[in-house]
């Protein structure tokens, strides 16, 4: 050993042992992630509801589902992270048996492993029900340092899961995230908030949502949707998660969904005297405070 480094020379000496504190400082500030969960909903794809002309009154029947676009950024900042700071990204959902579907696409995106929790959940559950599913799946799986969602779903937009899920586990969250940075044994983020950015920061674990302006999600490519295949979708029940039905059965519930009245006027200008018609028209936009 000792003729090794005899034979080494000074200066590579010098650069093997600055090399080594290098390696040592980095152990201590970047944090090797242990779980990342990304909780991923399937909603329904809002550009396809239909109206009902007469009563509007918006169905939701025969509409096709997707991933909620919230969480694919959710899901992008969930891989960064890992990329980054190592660690696992496990895809959760709650919902029907097709909540399986928007797993797979996770999957094919980069998430290593999948669960979701189906048998027992009320069809019209609500997000008191959903955060406490979310809850106890966060402790059965007891390495989770960072919970991933987006700021709101795109059917429902309660944007309460985040908050109530870090209420429940004792969490602190950061929410309308923009910037996430994990580093030693805190999170960072800067939250997007009307007229302002604000820095904040705490402690993990804890829980983040995001906004779609944090990323731009990546896409399977056919060799991830091949290999995704391969990886695990784990389902559990509520029974095996030890949740009784008094805590998801909804306290909220939703009685009618509508789209805005939006009346029209229907004013119809004679145009065969343009002078009149435009006068006309002046005076209608004034009377209305268009102008
Ligand atoms: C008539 C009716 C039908 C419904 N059908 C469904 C259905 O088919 N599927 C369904 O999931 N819910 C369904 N729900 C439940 C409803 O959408 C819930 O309130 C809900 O799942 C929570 O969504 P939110 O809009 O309150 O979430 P928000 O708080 O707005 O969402 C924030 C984030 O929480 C996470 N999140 C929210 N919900 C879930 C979830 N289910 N799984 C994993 N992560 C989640 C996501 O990361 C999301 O970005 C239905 C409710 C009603 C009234």
């Amino acid at each position: 050993m000792r003729d090794a480094i005899y034979n080494l020379g000074l200066s590579r000496l010098k650069e093997l042992v600055s090399f080594m504190l290098l390696q040592n400082c980095h152990a201590l500030h970047e944090r090797t992630m242990r779980e990342i969960m990304v909780c991923v909903k399937q909603s329904y794809d809002v550009d396809s509801l239909k109206v009902d002309r007469s009563s509007g009154l918006i169905s939701t029947l025969g509409s096709p589902k997707k991933m909620n676009d919230f969480d694919r950024n959710a899901l992008e900042e969930g891989i960064r992270i890992r990329e980054k700071a190592g660690g696992k990204v496990i895809a959760v959902s709650v919902g029907p048996e097709s909540v399986k579907e928007v797993l797979k696409e996770a999957l094919a995106i980069g998430a290593d492993t999948a669960l979701y929790v189906s048998g027992g959940v009320p069809a019209d559950i609500d997000s008191r029900g959903v955060a406490h599913i979310l809850s106890k799946v966060y402790s059965l799986l007891a390495d989770v340092d960072l919970v991933i969602m987006g700021e709101g779903s795109v059917d429902h937009y309660s944007s309460q899961v985040g908050p109530r899920v870090a209420e429940s586990l004792g969490l602190p969250a950061l929410t309308y995230a923009r910037s996430v940075e994990v580093s030693d044994t805190k999170v960072t983020a800067e939250r997007d908030m009307e007229g302002g950015l604000y820095v904040t920061e705490c402690p993990l674990p804890a829980v983040v949502t995001v906004v779609q302006e944090i990323n731009q999600p990546r896409l399977p490519t056919l060799r991830s949707i091949l290999g995704a295949s391969k990886k695990e979708i784990r389902q559990l029940s509520l029974s095996e998660l030890g949740i009784e039905s008094a805590n998801v059965n909804p306290l909220v519930t939703t009685e009618e969904i509508h789209s805005p009245k939006n009346e029209r006027k229907k004013l119809v200008l004679d145009g065969s005297k343009p002078e009149e018609a435009s006068s006309r028209l002046v005076s209608e936009l004034k009377k209305e405070g268009v102008l």
